[in-house]
């Protein structure tokens, strides 16, 4: 079985081709991060018109560098939500467009549902429940996902998801933008205990998430060394808030997966790229004999092999979306809208 699937939610432009939902036979990711760059963030109105421009020749790249044609596909999907939605509405109508010409099944996938399934990318066997923690750049959110499909949200951020307080504390320190890999890429040079910094551990027991504290905290710190006319060490502001994050991700997701018995715990979305979150929760969930599943660094971030195998479970289950699919920004996980 042969699913093309098309991912255009944010800033990249992507598709894969993969046989049977976990052999990637292609992923191609054209990045728009040059283009947004200057503005310090994603500008939505370039994004749709960059998708516009580019999601013929990545079509064509992915099946080319598959070595498939467009006659040999069994299925198409596409990201239908959430996200921007210019962006969307690029990749879902180019999908509805190959499945019409083709007489083939179209698959509706909900984006954070394609950052859970990059796990299964690297462990299709995996014993339910499983508990995952979805870190992005719009995301934070803790997940029991008790079989195919099938998904609870336990903890969820009540205001920035990580990503983007990684982005924000990486413009006060004028790092540059995407901020996430700058920080993880300056940290280590820094110390961690440097800078004494909030952590947002809520209400007993409370598996919520809140970063906005810890941001301003940073962005306080920056601007009284200024006025002060001392010199920030960025390495250790940057070290110190990575750590922050870091502690309370960790510390909320292993409590949640004691308390909803899962053995097992998956890292997902771009945040899960981040070194020293993969290696401070590895270490815990050994300490407590969980076992930690997480995609290599490229399958954490934007891709369609992700959305491709998220959609192949579907396709098992004739999961199948109408022609009449719309982009829907706010989807939410579990939430079908077709
Ligand atoms: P969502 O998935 O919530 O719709 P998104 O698709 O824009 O949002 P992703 O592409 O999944 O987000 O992730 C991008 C985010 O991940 C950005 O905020 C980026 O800074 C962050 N990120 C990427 N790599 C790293 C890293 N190594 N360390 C920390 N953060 C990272
Ligand atoms: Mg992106
Ligand atoms: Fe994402």
């Amino acid at each position: 079985r042969l699913v093309l699937a098309l991912e255009t939610s944010c800033d990249e432009t992507s598709a894969a081709v993969l046989r049977d939902g976990t052999d990637i036979l292609s992923n191609i990711i054209s990045s728009q991060i040059d283009v947004h760059k200057k503005f310090g963030g994603v500008v939505p109105e370039v994004a749709s018109r960059k998708h516009l421009e580019m999601i013929n020749g990545v079509v064509q790249e992915a099946l080319d560098q598959a070595g498939v044609d467009f006659s040999m596909l069994s299925a198409v999907a596409v990201t239908y939500g959430p996200g921007l939605v210019g962006a969307l509405l690029v990749g879902v109508a180019a999908a509805k467009a190959i499945a019409f010409a083709l007489d083939i099944p179209l698959l509706g996938v909900n984006h954070l549902e394609g950052h859970l399934y990059a796990n299964f990318l690297v462990e299709p066997e995996l014993d339910f429940p499983l508990l995952c923690l979805v870190v992005s750049g719009g995301h934070t959110d803790l997940v029991v996902m008790s079989g195919h499909g099938s998904y609870r949200v336990v903890g969820r951020t009540r205001d920035d998801a990580a990503g983007e307080a990684f982005d924000k504390v990486a413009r006060t320190l004028e790092l540059g933008y995407p901020g996430g890999p700058l920080i993880d890429k300056l940290a280590p040079e820094g110390n961690e205990t440097a800078v004494p910094l909030p952590r947002a551990y809520l209400e007993e027991g409370s598996l919520d998430f809140s970063f906005s504290g810890l941001k301003s905290a940073v962005i306080n710190y920056r601007h009284r060394s200024r006025l002060r006319g001392e010199a920030v060490n960025r390495a250790d502001l940057a070290a110190s808030f990575q750590r922050a994050v870091v502690d309370v991700l960790v510390d909320k997701t292993v409590k949640a997966a004691g308390r909803f018995g899962a053995g097992t715990v998956l890292l997902a979305g771009g945040v899960a790229a981040n070194r020293c979150l993969r290696e401070t929760l590895a270490g815990e969930c050994n300490n407590r004999g969980i076992r930690l599943v997480t995609p290599p660094p490229v399958l954490c971030t934007d891709n369609a092999a992700m959305i491709a195998c998220a959609a192949y479970y579907k396709f098992l289950r004739g999961d199948f979306a109408p022609l009449t699919l719309n982009a829907v920004p706010g989807l939410k996980l579990g939430e079908e809208r077709y």
